[in-house]
């Protein structure tokens, strides 16, 4: 066994499913699922964890952070090797060591955040102040996409707040979930940081707990609801990010070459499976040809295949499931006549679930490949002429995470960028996320913040203290 191997054998069980690499259909390890039964029993674990978790000052619970960012610094290859591995991406790149690294970094900025208590009014007849008390037992449901590190940034806000925590990871990504909490454990007093694995049933028993005071969820908007229902008995907190899919509005000042590559990785990070990637290409009538050619220019140039395979920068998509997905939208688009600029053949027999990197033009803008979200490798490109019509397409969606404007001037990008109903608007980037900067959604992409002091407020209580 090779070293990096040694904390996927770890958190592997003996029996149970077996746990298919996304790549080549190899069995890389066994899961032995829990049941809504366990979740009890863990929850158990964390209620009597909690006050004493609560009792350390804050400086003593960000220093037991800061060891656990050490002990993910250490194993972060071993880390990667998890996450290439079951998750499908590559170990280089914006992929698996990528993942592994950003945990770190996350779990270092939240333990350093400063949160002071806040002085409201300070006069001689009045005081009053504004502090942040824990929720108690925070659960955290995750997704297959990005599987450590939103574990990472949903684990570390609580935990610093004194909440104990409850992790269930997606059943597609239960080792990478059981190997992030296994590895911060290291660090953390017992207790205050438990998983529990299973699929839905699970992950509504954990709502449904009258103990778990606050729900982080990141997931469909199918199941952000379901939460939302499951949770409506006991008044539970909720963060909810729910995906989305995000607009890109390149204006016609913009230079093609320049913008190409960020347009490329904007879209394609993580073959696509990216709540936040730019699903949706916006280029207008004057520089519209010379866009695609220099979109598909840098496509052509990167490399898809294993993740294990040095060089490689796309992997195949997670699961079967999102490959029927993609291959249904593009087809789709194809029936109607949209041009296929590049990929949009996929080889449905080869091992692993690979589809090829898709750009797809001239698609009107009502078809599923634009309106739905497609969390894949198949970007549609949309013409516009006037920037009106842009701006109304780009709105025209439930969905309202992240979009972005591209131009070479940027109070004409700010104008456009204000008026997008978005959490986020990128100005000549698209999706990059930092642990000190609030990142949620508008409309049906959920609500609640996350990162910056934002995060950390929203995983506790407000309790003002007057007089
Ligand atoms: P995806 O389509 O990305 O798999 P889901 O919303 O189905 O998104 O899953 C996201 C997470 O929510 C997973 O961990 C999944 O097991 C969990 N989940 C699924 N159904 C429920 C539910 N009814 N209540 C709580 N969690 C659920």
């Amino acid at each position: 066994m090779e070293e990096r191997e040694a904390l996927l054998d770890r958190v592997s069980s003996s029996d149970g499913t077996g746990v298919k690499d996304p790549a080549t259909g190899a069995v890389i390890g066994r899961v032995s699922f829990g049941t809504p039964g366990d979740v009890a029993a863990a929850v158990d674990t964390a209620v009597a964890a909690q006050p004493g978790w609560a009792a350390l000052s804050d400086e003593e619970r960000c220093a037991a952070l800061m060891r656990a960012a050490d002990a993910i610094e250490a194993h972060a290859e071993e880390l990667a090797y998890v996450l290439s591995r079951e998750q499908g991406k590559t170990m280089d790149g914006l992929g698996a060591r990528f993942e592994a690294a950003g945990c770190a970094i996350w779990v270092r900025t939240a333990a350093s955040t400063p949160l002071p208590v806040e002085v409201l009014i300070d006069e001689p007849a009045s005081h009053a102040e504004l502090r942040y008390r824990p929720v108690g037992v925070v659960g955290v449901i995750t997704p297959w996409n990005w599987p450590m590190i939103i574990a990472c940034w949903q684990i570390v806000s609580a935990l610093r707040m004194g909440n104990t925590v409850v992790q269930k990871p997606s059943e597609h990504t239960t080792l990478s979930g059981l190997a992030i909490v296994e590895v911060m454990n290291e660090a953390l007093p017992p207790g205050v940081l438990t998983a529990v694995t299973g699929a839905g049933d699970v992950g509504d028993a954990l709502v449904r707990d009258r103990r778990v005071g606050k729900v982080m969820f990141t997931g469909s908007v199918k199941t952000g609801m379901k939460v939302v229902e499951a949770s409506a008995g006991n008044l539970s907190r909720l963060t909810l990010e729910l995906g989305g899919n995000d607009a890109g509005i390149v204006l016609p000042d913009a230079d093609p070459q320049a913008i190409a590559e960020g347009v490329f990785w904007g879209a394609f990070i993580n073959s696509g499976q990216t709540c936040n990637a730019l699903k949706r290409l916006y280029l207008p009538d004057a520089i519209y040809d010379e866009v695609v050619d220099a979109v598909a220019g840098i496509a052509a140039k990167v490399p898809m295949g294993i993740g294990l395979d040095e060089g490689n920068a796309l992997g195949p998509l997670q699961n079967q499931m999102q490959w029927n997905v993609v291959n249904r939208l593009v087809e789709d688009a194809k029936a109607r006549g949209a041009r296929v600029v590049m990929g949009g053949d996929p080889d449905a027999g080869a091992p692993g679930h690979f589809y090829p990197k898709t750009l797809i033009a001239d698609i009107d803008n009502s078809a599923p490949l634009v309106q739905e979200e497609q969390f894949g490798p198949a970007l549609p490109i949309i013409r516009y002429t006037g920037l009106e019509q842009a701006v109304e397409w780009a709105n025209g969606v439930d969905f309202g995470l992240g979009a972005s404007v591209w131009s070479a001037d940027r109070e004409a990008a700010l104008a456009i960028a204000v008026r997008l109903q978005a959490g986020t608007v990128w100005i000549n980037s698209h999706g990059g996320v930092d642990p000190r900067i609030p990142f949620g959604g508008a409309k049906h992409s959920g609500y609640g913040l996350e990162f910056g002091v934002e995060g950390l407020k929203a995983v506790s209580v407000p309790q003002v203290i007057s007089g």
